[in-house]
């Protein structure tokens, strides 16, 4: 009851400044941001049902936050990215999307004035492509302004337009009544102070970047989609019938989450707004509370505390999940809203609460996955399956993911064109954070058509090449032509892996998910790198997404003492300080080290800004201590002494003190115990303080730090011990704090070795083995 107070307390004197600063300039007295400009859109539009056209109207007003008169306006248009195959963005994929040729389908936008305070702006009107590609390009235009927009002004400029929406690909379009309908108007791209417009093409693999504000957007739709629109934002009741259409009103974020203030003190803000309709749609409801989840992960709760400090608010609100599901999975809903309660649990607690009253999840029609999987403002696609377990975690990973922009994006907005790691990187980490505190290990499954089958073979098929083709009858040269008898299909594939003979079950950590995906790739390119320009599409992947997740899961062990509660702080901050805003690469290192004290910026520019990598490796040598041979001379004024004499006690310790209980002695060494040396070596240029322990038998171990300044002299390191008892094992990274060592099998090593590992192994590899025998003579048969 007595935090209750003092969080009223609070909000009450919030308030008070707020009141005093006007609107908005409440947040914060630093400097005008920059790279905050904020636009507030209204946009009416209509969608003629035969064709799917849809016509519009764009109203945006753009305020200039920054010191620089701006004299011409750019937009985005994305919808031209599906017009024809010589676009940026299927050029760069060479036509292919998602591995499909892209044939028909197209969709294409076209605008028909653009006008700012009532002149006609359409005479200056031009299609750039400001990063190069093809000069057929149409996903962006310029404006130019009768006068310029000088700092703090504002324009309000209108845009017409008409469009093809596309069948559905890449996360927008329709399938039969479905509609996904996202990058879907004329919209303004994010200037920013001193570096101008930033509005890129719509590249092959690069997603989006917008600018914070709101929107009031009024669909004129088919009756048939009566009840059955949703969108971004809250929905502003009743939907109004006129004769065959349906017009339906959303304004995002709510009015009453516009007219609060979230638990950092600001006004919620959107960079977007997506909308999706079908008239199939099974509509459930649900509501996120935090009070039942903190009781369930009281440790989480109490960890995040001591973390954070004693005076900070974890409590977060309540979440109204709305989950768009299709009737033949209906039964999945309450998977979709365990899993989104996951995210705004975790993510919550972690970053801060999840501002807005409510949250939606759509399932894409069946055969539009193209839609699954996206993340937008108060609304995110999934995807499923028809049939899956719950141990297969599918749905629930891919909702977690999605839902997890909602923070890593929807509000702390990074520039997903040319930093996609900030948001797809950080979300990866904290997806798979979340999804084994939550849900555990996932069962890996193998797919026949769609049929999850439990288990994998436990090694891979032989793949690739002609004679693997030859050997697995699937093709066959015949002089000019060739026959392919046995094409890849479910039924092929079971029959070809006999999974109830062969396989093994396996079962997978999220969390070495991200390193297994890390090692896939892990030197190509740095991951500071704009999406378009890394090497191709794995490595674009591999940065984004795992690689990344790796090095902030690492980051604890690089800070050392208090790691973990120091990382917590340091992300926090991040993500409060830039909620709303647009934090470039520098704007995170910076905000990170602040709120956790620690200067990290020598492991930012090493793992995010170049391209090494680090293997580490152990070797030990290990021998009795050689028993004193020659004359000894116990001070400088004693005479040299023979060794093999009986000593004095002053010449060490005596002999009957020493290691008795070893009579394994061979006279040739002596019993003062074992001699080892230790020798640990660095491949790779990535320099982490490396911490290595040894333990002896008798069960004491000491540890040591190997600094980065030491590994600046030496790429490695020699420790001797001597010690009574013999050496163990010696282990580096003890902890297991390090994701990123590329080779983790050299990094401990045992006096005694382990049998039955090398036997598994080899069992495996050889039933493989038998079992692809077994097939080839199946063949024959
Ligand atoms: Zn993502």
């Amino acid at each position: 009851m007595l935090r209750m107070r003092r969080l009223e307390l609070a909000r009450l004197w919030l308030w008070g400044s707020f009141a005093l600063a006007g609107p908005l300039q409440a947040q914060t007295n630093a400097p005008p941001d920059e790279r905050s400009c904020s636009v507030d859109t209204r946009i009416e539009a209509r969608l003629e049902d035969e064709h799917k056209r849809l016509d519009g109207t764009v109203t945006q007003v753009w305020r200039n936050a920054t010191r620089d008169r701006v004299s011409e306006l750019r937009f985005h248009l994305y919808l031209n990215a599906f017009s024809n195959n010589r676009s940026t963005h299927l050029s760069e994929s060479g036509g292919r999307l998602r591995d499909f040729e892209e044939q028909g389908g197209w969709g294409w936008q076209r605008v028909t004035s653009v006008q700012a305070d009532g002149r006609d702006l359409m005479p200056s009107f031009r299609y750039v492509q400001p990063d190069g590609g093809s000069p057929d390009d149409r996903t962006v235009f310029a404006v130019d302004l009768p006068r310029p927009v000088g700092p703090g002004e504002s324009v309000s400029v209108v845009v017409t337009w008409e469009s093809q929406l596309p069948r559905v690909r890449r996360r927008t379009g329709f399938k039969d009544d479905f509609l996904l309908v996202a990058q879907w108007f004329p919209k303004l791209g994010v200037y920013e102070g001193g570096r101008g417009w930033n509005c890129h093409e719509f590249h092959a693999s690069t997603e989006f970047y917008g600018n914070y504000g709101t929107y009031d957007v009024t669909l004129d739709l088919p009756a048939k989609y009566e009840g059955k629109v949703f969108g971004s934002g809250k929905l502003v009741p009743p939907p109004e019938r006129r004769g065959e259409r349906v017009f339906t009103r959303f304004v995002a974020p709510s009015a009453a989450d516009q007219a609060r203030l979230d638990a950092t003190g600001k006004h919620p803000l959107v960079h977007d707004f997506t909308w999706t309709a079908d008239p199939r749609f099974k509509v459930k409801v649900g509501t996120f509370h935090f009070d039942t989840w903190a009781a369930r992960f009281q440790d989480e709760v109490a960890f995040a505390q001591r973390a954070l400090g004693a005076d900070k608010r974890l409590e977060l609100r309540d979440v109204a999940v709305t989950v768009l599901i299709h009737p033949e999975r209906e039964r999945q809903w309450e998977r979709h809203f365990e899993a989104t309660c996951t995210a705004l649990f975790f993510y919550g607690l972690w970053f801060g609460e999840y501002p807005y009253e409510h949250v939606t999840v759509v399932d894409p029609a069946w055969g539009a996955r193209g839609a699954g999987g996206m993340e937008y403002p108060t609304l995110f696609t999934a995807g499923t399956q028809l049939f899956t377990t719950e141990d297969m975690h599918t749905p629930e990973s891919v909702v977690v993911h999605e839902c997890g922009h909602q923070f890593w994006f929807g509000l702390v907005g990074n520039n997903e064109f040319e930093a996609a790691w900030m948001d797809e990187g950080f979300n990866s980490f904290t997806d798979s954070e979340a999804m084994v505190r939550r849900f555990g290990l996932r069962q890996r499954t193998t797919s026949y058509s769609s049929l999850p089958f439990h288990g994998t073979a436990p090694a891979p098929a032989p793949a690739g090449g002609l004679l693997a083709e030859l050997f697995s009858a699937r093709k066959i040269p015949l002089g000019w032509f060739e026959i392919e008898p046995l094409r890849s299909s479910g039924f092929i594939d079971f029959w070809r892996d006999q999974p109830h003979l062969a396989f093994v079950e396996e079962q997978e950590d999220p969390r070495w998910a991200d390193r297994r995906g890390y090692l896939a790739d892990p030197d190509r390119d740095p991951v500071d790198t704009p999406g378009w320009l890394y090497a191709d599409s794995t490595s674009y992947r591999t940065n984004s997404y795992p690689r990344t997740a790796v090095i902030l899961r690492s980051l604890p062990a690089a800070i050392g003492e208090g790691g973990y509660e120091k990382f917590l702080r340091g992300m926090r901050h991040y993500s409060e300080l830039w909620r709303y805003r647009h934090p470039y690469p520098d704007d995170f290192f910076a905000a990170f080290n602040e709120g956790a004290g620690v200067d990290m910026g020598w492991y930012f520019q090493d793992l995010f800004r170049t391209s090494g990598t680090v293997d580490w490796e152990v070797s030990v040598d290990q021998q009795r201590a050689p028993k004193p041979r020659g004359f000894f001379q116990a001070d400088p004024s004693a005479p040299f002494v023979d060794s093999r004499q009986p000593t004095e006690p002053s010449n060490g310790q005596p002999d009957d003190q020493l290691g008795k209980e070893d009579s394994s002695s061979d006279g040739e060494h002596d019993e003062s115990g074992w001699k080892s040396r230790i020798l640990v070596a660095r491949h790779g240029e990535l320099r982490l303080p490396l911490t290595i322990r040894w333990t002896f038998e008798d069960g004491t171990s000491e540890t040591r730090l190997w600094t980065r300044d030491e590994q600046a002299q030496k790429r490695w390191l020699r420790i001797e011990a001597l010690h009574p008892k013999k050496l163990k094992s010696v282990v580096l990274d003890p902890e297991r704090g390090y994701q990123l060592d590329t080779d983790m099998s050299n990094n401990a090593w045992y006096d005694e070795t382990e049998d039955v590992a090398p036997w598994r192994w080899a069992e495996r590899a050889f039933t493989r083995y038998a079992h692809w025998l077994h097939w080839q003579a199946g063949l024959g048969g």
